[in-house]
């Protein structure tokens, strides 16, 4: 048995075979484009090869399982000509290499089968994803990783936020990081999803299969545990799910505090599917939908339509309860290459989210079409990410004005959203009385709050020592935000890791703070810390909170 300690990022416990993943990266723009007859048989060629590594997965496979029958769907898929025609009709064009082609043939594809009406036919597009990429890196000579079928702990060094955000969760007990970082869009993914994490394990490599016990509440982990081992893990993890049974007591419970005040608890989402877990957890709507995760891991931007259809339906799941969609925030860690931006010294404080949205309005139009399309079908708010001064938030006001006139004008059912915005730069809290005036709410969003406060960059695993997540200049500017944002009479939310955390939420009602949108697995056990709340309000707004 080898045992460690590590960093919780998200609590529970857990005991599987370890699933390795080692990082490779499918870079096919860096390949060379050759004439049209070479790509095509290098796309032949990829294809038999794929066709060769998906049989051979087969075989490992026990007849009777589930693996068996998607990796059979995924042989078709390497055969079928709905998948290679469109690569083919690319490549034919010439200017693109066949790599490449399969991916934005499988992208596109992908996107037609997820906008269709059967959940069945929506869930092949993962499959197809994974086909193309499975034939582009056999044309890249790039060895792929395939996928989980059963349920397994998964170590890597470290995770993307695609990679993170393409596991299906029934599969994953348990992730543990040898580096990684709290919070890094790989880590918030998982504790969307509610899986045991770990980060900054010391675990050895080349561990596939061995058996790992997580202990996600102590901060341990033991690989190939010993009886003893295994079997106070095993009575850890009962206590725990009897804890989870206790927690699911006060789903339909409303968060008030015992002073009177009362707090909206909100969900956290990346994906659309992940809304089915937030309902699971009573969430009190979604605080934080981050609409980015709809752009990344793909070839190509996604449409008005697509956008619409992922956004109509939370809208529509959360039945009447509020959904905060977070516009476009990529640039740092999450990456899109088809958005060629530039390379930056620090992409952190360079070409990002809003300022991205507002230098291609033309991109920008399009999303907030689709968001003002989906405010038709529920309570749908819009909040922009990143702002730093007024003037990025008359522009886009001009632009939703823009774009509601022309929904107008075709025709369009449509609704005006509510506008609000991210407070996550010292200079947007500094100026929150003045920009409160602007908008219809503030959700603070501590994780680039407190990185752009204390200057801190929060994927620098190396900084740990440094980070203290309870700084007092970072309260103070939640507290002075509150603040304005009550005396202009609009409500302000957490929507920052920081939101769930269980020794603060006091704080938070003393300050007023009136929702909070937390990883829909700390929606109860914030939900039971406000119901048991010792603070009393200091700063309320007067009205409740009204979406
Ligand atoms: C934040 O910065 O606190 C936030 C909620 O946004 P993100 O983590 O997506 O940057
Ligand atoms: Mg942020």
């Amino acid at each position: 048995m080898e045992q460690g300690k590590a960093k919780i990022t998200c609590g529970g416990i857990a005991i599987a075979p370890v699933f390795e993943i080692k990082n490779q990266h499918l870079e096919v723009a860096q390949l060379p484009i050759l004439s049209v007859e070479e790509e095509l048989a290098r796309l032949n060629q990829g294809a038999q090869q794929a066709l060769e590594q998906i049989s051979a997965l087969i075989d490992k496979q026990d007849p009777n399982s589930q693996a068996v029958e998607i990796l059979e769907f995924h042989l078709m898929l390497c055969q079928e000509d709905e998948l290679l025609d469109p690569a083919r009709e690319l490549i034919a064009k010439g200017g693109i290499n066949a790599a490449a082609a399969i991916l934005q043939a499988g992208a596109q594809q992908a996107a037609e089968f997820k906008a269709l009406d059967d959940p069945y036919m929506q869930e092949r597009s993962a499959d197809i994803l994974d086909v193309a990429e499975r034939i582009g890196a056999c044309i890249a000579g790039v060895k792929v990783q395939s996928k989980p079928t059963s349920r397994v702990v998964i170590v890597a060094d470290d995770l993307t936020p695609s990679q993170t955000a393409a596991f299906e969760r029934e599969y994953i007990a348990a992730i543990v990081l040898r580096g990684g970082t709290a919070n890094s869009h790989a880590a918030i993914l998982a504790r969307n999803m509610g899986i045991p994490s770990l980060i900054r394990a010391q675990l050895p490599h080349d561990i596939d299969g061995q058996i790992l016990a997580v202990d996600a509440i102590a901060g341990n982990f033991y690989l190939n545990p010993d009886a003893t081992t295994l079997s106070k893990m095993q009575q850890a993890k009962e206590d725990w799910d009897k804890a989870q049974l206790r927690l699911l007591a006060l789903r339909g419970k409303p968060s008030h505090a015992p002073c009177g005040h009362k707090m909206l608890v909100c969900a956290n989402i990346g994906t659309p599917d992940e809304i089915e877990f937030a309902l699971e957890n009573d969430c009190e709507g979604v605080g934080l939908m981050r609409s980015e995760f709809l752009f990344i891991g793909r070839e190509t931007y996604p449409t008005e339509e697509e956008q619409y259809q992922a956004y109509a339906r939370v809208a529509t799941a959360l039945n009447g309860r509020p959904l905060v969609i977070r516009t476009l925030d990529i640039g740092a860690d999450k990456k899109c290459p088809y958005f060629n931006l530039p390379e930056e010294e620090n992409p952190a404080l360079g070409l990002r989210a809003l300022r991205i949205c507002l230098l291609r309005p033309e991109l920008f139009k399009v999303q907030i079409r689709a968001i003002c399309r989906a405010a038709a079908r529920g309570k749908v708010l819009m909040m922009l990410p990143m702002v730093t001064s007024l003037q990025e938030i008359k522009q886009s006001k001009a632009l939703l004005e823009t774009c509601l006139q022309e929904l107008a004008q075709e025709g369009k059912e449509y609704a005006r959203p509510q506008l609000g915005i991210m407070i996550e730069t010292p200079a947007a809290a500094i100026l929150s009385a003045q920009l409160a005036t602007e908008v219809d709410f503030f959700s603070i969003g501590t994780n680039d709050l407190m990185q752009y406060t204390c200057a801190l960059d929060r994927q620098n695993a190396g900084l740990s020592a440094f980070y203290d997540p309870h700084h007092p200049a970072l309260l103070e500017l939640i507290k002075l935000t509150a603040h304005h944002a009550h005396q202009a009479g609009i409500w302000i939310g957490i929507c920052g890791e920081l939101g769930s955390d269980l020794s603060l939420i006091d704080t938070f009602i003393e300050y007023g703070i009136d929702e909070l949108s937390v990883s829909p697995s700390r929606i109860l056990a914030v939900r039971e810390k406000i119901l048991h709340s010792t603070a009393a309000c200091l700063n309320r707004r007067g009205a409740e909170v009204n979406f």
